[in-house]
């Protein structure tokens, strides 16, 4: 299997004959052997019987439906799990993102890129709660895990299997694949992209993500950077309060025993005391943080690397 087509799929009853029509324009004529993976993700209306239906007509489609609501990322996932391409496309139901595009994605990996991100460069949806809320997002996603892309949220793009296979996504996360593939060590290839007003059924999102998403963001910057190393941020960090509370605590005691200064009415003392035990506990957490790496890395015996290639040896199974 060459190209596998994910679509997350939650009440777009209305889009799926077009979808699946639009899709197969755009791949069939590539000459490669390809599937669409549709994943229902608990749809109320009549989506899960249009997929069967489209199932049944053509052996390219493929769907997977779960028992219940579990969000985009969800989805996505399960449509990973379930597919079979050496190429993986990513897509919304709702024909906002264009099929067409999708050969554009498929040269850059064969350019040699790893993943290919689509950029809404001229999104077709509402300023004040979407659009603005994701420049900003976007501006701060670019800084803080220093990916730069111009649109994460942009559903459509194109990864190698070996990046998201081995990628757990959790929460609102599928928007930060690239992000957290480049802790793999990623070349990503960004194109610009058509985006197109939504035909039919709703949005399934408001304002409310934009919080989700900076949550996560939290999360992934942790992630990318101290994940394997947690006492180097919070003992760091811990040295830092500890080491200005035990100064401060000698400053005090140095007065109080050798200069008679009373301690009574100095405010100070309650801060030191505050950073040692602050101190104390940053240190404690991040040993904790290092007992829990372990046991994340060693019991899934997870690799803390990933090889690109080894020459001169058979390929080996680390890191793949
Ligand atoms: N979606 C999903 N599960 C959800 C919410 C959305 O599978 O809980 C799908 C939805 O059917 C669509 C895609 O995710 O195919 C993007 O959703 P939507 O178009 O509502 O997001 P927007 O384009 O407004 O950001
Ligand atoms: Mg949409």
């Amino acid at each position: 299997m060459d190209l596998s087509v994910v679509i997350p799929i939650y009440n777009e009853a209305d889009n799926l004959q077009a979808l699946h029509a639009e899709v197969t324009a755009a791949v069939a004529g590539l000459d490669l052997d390809y599937e669409i993976v549709y994943v229902d993700d608990g749809s109320r209306d009549q989506s899960f019987a249009l997929l069967e239906k489209i199932a049944q007509a053509d052996t390219h489609a493929v769907v997977v439906r779960f028992r219940r609501n579990f969000g985009q990322t969800a989805a996505m996932s399960a449509g990973f799990d379930h597919s079979l391409g050496k190429v993986i496309v990513t897509m919304d139901g709702d024909l906002q993102n264009d099929p067409r595009d999708i050969p554009k994605l498929l040269a850059k990996l064969n350019e040699g890129y790893d993943i290919a991100a689509g950029w809404r460069h001229d999104r077709q949806d509402p300023y004040l709660t979407r659009k603005l809320p994701s420049q900003l997002a976007n501006g701060l996603i670019s800084r803080i895990t220093k990916v730069e892309l111009h649109d994460y949220g942009c559903t459509l793009k194109a990864f190698k299997r070996e990046v998201v296979q081995n990628i757990r996504l959790y929460g609102e996360m599928h928007r930060f694949i690239p992000a957290i593939a480049s802790l793999m060590g990623v070349h990503i290839a960004e194109v610009p992209v058509n985006h197109r007003p939504r035909r039919a059924g709703v949005s399934k999102y408001g304002l409310g993500r934009t919080v989700r998403v900076v949550l996560d963001l939290i999360t992934v910057k942790f992630l990318l950077t101290y994940a394997t190393r947690p006492i180097q941020i919070f003992g760091l960090w811990g040295l830092v309060a500890g080491g200005v509370g035990f100064l401060l605590a000698l400053y005090y005691a140095v007065q109080r025993l050798f200069m008679g200064v009373p301690l009574g009415n100095k405010p100070g003392l309650l801060l030191a005391v505050l950073l040692i035990f602050i101190g104390v506990q940053l240190i404690s957490i991040g040993l904790v943080g290092e007992m829990q790496v372990r046991t994340y890395y060693e019991t899934q015996q997870k690799p803390t690397y990933t090889v690109r290639q080894v020459l001169g040896r058979p390929p080996s199974k680390s890191g793949d």
